[in-house]
Parts: C-alpha cells; sequence; structure tokens
C-alpha cells in the first residue's frame, strides 16, 4: 500500500499541511474510522448525515498516522498532523492517480455488463501462478472503491486486476484515466443501466470509454459476438485488439463445449486435443474465461499452466453456487444479481444439465430496466423451453410479467406467482422431491437466497 511522508504527500495532491508535520509517515489510507489501521491517512468524508470530520481525532487516536481535513469544515485541530484539502474525494482520487503513476506494475481493467467480478477472479487466477498479483476486493469498483484499491497496491505488486463498474455515463471514462490500465477487457452488453442509459448502443458507448485511459500500444480485449462492440473497434488503430466469443470469427472461440452439473469441459480454437475443466457452471463462464485467457495469454502464461489453473478457480460467493437442499435436489444460488441476459443464460444453463429428473426455475424481478421493464419480464418467460423446464415460479410485482410471458408457452398448472416470499417457499416445497435442479435468480434487492436458506439442508 501506499507510504510516503506528508511533505510526499503534498506534492502528489493539492493540499496545504503545517511543517512541523512533515516527517510524518503514512502507510495505506482509510475512510471508516473503526477500521483505521496503524500508520494510516484517514480520510473524512462529509456525508449527508454523517460528517467524517467528527472522527478525525479518534481515528488519530487509534493509530492514524494522519488526515485530510477538508477546507471549509471548521476549526481544523491545529495540534494534530493534517492535510487541509479543497474536497477529500478529490484529494483521495487524486492521490490515486499520482501513486499509480508511480508503480511500475501492469494494470488489467475490467467493465462490462455482467461477468466483471467473475472475469477478475479469473484473470487472478490464471496470473497468480505467475505473477504477484491483486484485485478489486469484492465490487470495489467505482468512484472512491478503485482509488482505495490503487492505494492498497503493494510496491512488489506486478500485476493488479481493477474492476470499474458504472452507472452513467462519464464514469468508466473517469475510472479508466485514473487507472491507466496496460489491458482493457469489456465483458460482454447487457441491458443492466438501461434506466439510466436509455439504449444498448449508449451502454456500449459508455463501456466503450475505457479505452480512454487504456496505454498507448494497450490491448483491448473484448466480447468479438456483441456487434456494438466490433462496429466500434474492428477498425480501431490506437491499440491492439483480440476478441472472445463463440463465433470463430474471434481470436479466441470455444469448440465442444460440454456441460454438466459439475462446470464446462472445453476446448479453444488451435488447441483441439487440450481439455480445459472450469468448475463453474454456465456457458456464459466459459466466455468469461476466455476473456481471462487472453490477457494471460498477453501476459505470456502458457495454456498448459491456464488449464491447471482453471480446474480449481474459486468464485465470489452467490454467483451460481450450487446447494444442496433438503431432499437432495440442487439448487443453483444465482440471487446475487440480474438482467434480462444473465437471466437467459442461466435459464439456457439449467436446460441444457444432464442428470436431473426435473427442473425448475425461481425467477424475481430485475430492477432498474427502465420503462421497458415490462416487456423485459415478458420476454425471459416467453424464452423459456416447456419442454426441458417442468415449473415456473416467479417472485415479486415484475415476476408477474415473466409468468405472463411464460403462460404463452407453459400450461396454467407449471407456472406459479407470487408476492409473498413464504408463500412461494411452501408451494415450493410442495412440489420438490428430491430430485430436480432449482435455478434461482433475480435482482439483489429481492432477496431470493432466503428462499435458498429455506431450502438448504
Ligand atoms: P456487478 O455489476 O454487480 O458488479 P458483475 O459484472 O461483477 O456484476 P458478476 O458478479 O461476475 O458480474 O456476475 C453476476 C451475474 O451475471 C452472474 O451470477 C451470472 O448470472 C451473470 N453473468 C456472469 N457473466 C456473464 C456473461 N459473460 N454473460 C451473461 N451473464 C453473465
Ligand atoms: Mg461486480
Amino acid at each position: 500500500m501506499i507510504q510516503k511522508t506528508l511533505q510526499q504527500i503534498t506534492d502528489m495532491m493539492d493540499c496545504e499541511t503545517n511543517s512541523t508535520f512533515s516527517n510524518v509517515t503514512i502507510e495505506g489510507v482509510c475512510i471508516d474510522s473503526r477500521k483505521v489501521e496503524q500508520g494510516n491517512l484517514f480520510i473524512p468524508f462529509k456525508g449527508e448525515n454523517v460528517d467524517g470530520h467528527q472522527y478525525v481525532r479518534g481515528a488519530i487516536e487509534k493509530g492514524a498516522a494522519a488526515s485530510l481535513w477538508q477546507k471549509d469544515v471548521p476549526n481544523p485541530p491545529n495540534d494534530l498532523p493534517i492535510l487541509i484539502v479543497d474536497d477529500p474525494l478529490v484529494a483521495l482520487q487524486q492521490l490515486a492517480r499520482a501513486y499509480r503513476e508511480q508503480l511500475h506494475i501492469k494494470i488489467v481493467g475490467v467493465t462490462g455488463s455482467n461477468g466483471k467480478t467473475t472475469t477478475k477472479d479469473m484473470i487472478t487466477n490464471l496470473l497468480s501462478t505467475q505473477y504477484s498479483v491483486q484485485k478489486t476486493e469484492g465490487n470495489y469498483n467505482n468512484h472512491i472503491g478503485l482509488p482505495l484499491t490503487i492505494l492498497s497496491l503493494k510496491q512488489d505488486t506486478e500485476v493488479a486486476v481493477l474492476e470499474m463498474g458504472m452507472s452513467a455515463k462519464g464514469e468508466i471514462d473517469f475510472l479508466t484515466k485514473l487507472a491507466r490500465p496496460d489491458i482493457a477487457v469489456i465483458t460482454n452488453i447487457g441491458e443492466a443501466h438501461l434506466q439510466d442509459l436509455g439504449s444498448r448502443e449508449a451502454i456500449a458507448e459508455a463501456k466503450l470509454e475505457i479505452t480512454n485511459g487504456l496505454h498507448e500500444n494497450g490491448l483491448i480485449v473484448y466480447f468479438g459476438d456483441e456487434p456494438l462492440l466490433t462496429r466500434s473497434l474492428a477498425r480501431e488503430n490506437r491499440f491492439r485488439i483480440c476478441t472472445f466469443g463463440y463465433s470463430d470469427q474471434n481470436t479466441l472461440y470455444p469448440v465442444n463445449i460440454h456441460q454438466s452439473h459439475d462446470g464446462s469441459v472445453f476446448s479453444i480454437c488451435g488447441l483441439d486435443n487440450v481439455q480445459f475443466e472450469l468448475p463453474v457452471l454456465g456457458k456464459h463462464n466459459v466466455l468469461n474465461a476466455l476473456a481471462a485467457m487472453l490477457v494471460a495469454n498477453e501476459l505470456d502464461v502458457s495454456f498448459e499452466s491456464m488449464k491447471e489453473s482453471l480446474r480449481h478457480v474459486e468464485l465470489t460467493k452467490m454467483r451460481m453456487e450450487i446447494i444442496e437442499g433438503q431432499k437432495g435436489e440442487r439448487i443453483i444460488n444465482d440471487a446475487y444479481n440480474a438482467s434480462p441476459t444473465s437471466m437467459k443464460a442461466a435459464i439456457e444453463l439449467i436446460t441444457y444439465l444432464e442428470g436431473f429428473e426435473e427442473k425448475i426455475v425461481v425467477l424475481g424481478d430485475m430492477l432498474e430496466l427502465g420503462p421497458d421493464e415490462k416487456i423485459f419480464h415478458e420476454e425471459v418467460g416467453k424464452s423459456m423451453n416447456a419442454e426441458k423446464i417442468e415449473y415456473v415460479f416467479t417472485y415479486g410485482p415484475l415476476g408477474e410479467h415473466i409468468a405472463r410471458g411464460a403462460l404463452t408457452v407453459f400450461p396454467k398448472d407449471r407456472v406459479f406467482s407470487f408476492r409473498d416470499k413464504q408463500k412461494l417457499i411452501d408451494q415450493l416445497r410442495s412440489v420438490i422431491t428430491g430430485k430436480e435442479i432449482i435455478l434461482v435468480k433475480a435482482s439483489r434487492g429481492m432477496k431470493l437466497e432466503e428462499v435458498v436458506q429455506s431450502l438448504k439442508g
């Protein structure tokens, strides 16, 4: 993590400090006084309800070496090592930008509508055999999380894999110019954030902003089956390009994907005789793996080594997690988030899984889809295969539109719609025999993991 004297810090961001403290050394930064560690630079934010400045003294007593202080907050404590700044958030970002420039490190930036965290985890996994790698923890992917992640990078880290999230135009532009990636990845373009951006074209443009901070002669890795990306990037000559996808137009595409409830086995173009085992469910995760493999290849990791790493890849929780239910049924917990693209991908996945007598889907509202939200839900319902799926359960008011779509393909007695979670659970229990696979998926806010919890063995 960052380790500097206050004197050095004053050269990295716009601030004023009392020269008596210029030799104080800080190590790492912290924005939550409860989590302050020895030597940290404390960064107080003035929130709507709480003003972090009231914790400055406490943070320093707890071990922080110094603190920022916003200029317009009265009574700065002159007896403490503080740096006066116009805006602590801007100062945090300036400091991260300057620190990034000083690091001799390769940075991989990952954006996209779905699969950022998964791809980031996979990239880290593939690179870790050869490099010391640090990655964004959890979902620290925004204008606060990204600078914090950068400032946590150790001097001897060789590669940092950073997730870049967004909900509006301009946000990725800001993050990429801060992180200055050497390799940028766009996992896909979905419908997430349609509410804020209006169209898929606008979403694609927003994701493409990641190239604005890409180093000269850097590499962009993107989902080549997405025309909105290909259209913009195919003739690009400012940086190098690699694509992944199902079609054979891509730099890297899979051949012979075989899916089971243990995950996927696939080969790749040019290496037909090598089988890659991926212990994670879902064809879409094969795509995420291909993206990760292109990044690893760029950094000279061999396919032999990647094959070994992929076999042990571990992902963050609630993403296609497989759990055993009380009667032995298998539950796929994908209650972490949902968009039409990821929901259709997950449903398609379970229709192809072998070894189960019945397949059941429990689908809840997908939030933040904008004015066409009902149509998106109905389309998910219509897209399901009634020959492969036995029962459709929906939860929530928008879920009712999934049910409405499903009723165009399913008989009435196989579609159940609820607004009461307990009633849904009771009905679900009454149909479970123990031989099913059950997909549970909705936006995070719907808390469908409660359904998973109650079925758990
Ligand atoms: P967030 O915006 O919440 O940070 P994220 O982009 O980091 O999301 P993940 O957390 O990796 O995405 O995955 C979330 C869900 O998206 C997964 O559970 C899965 O259902 C779906 N998903 C992952 N990868 C893809 C993909 N390549 N295409 C479609 N859906 C995907
Ligand atoms: Mg994420």
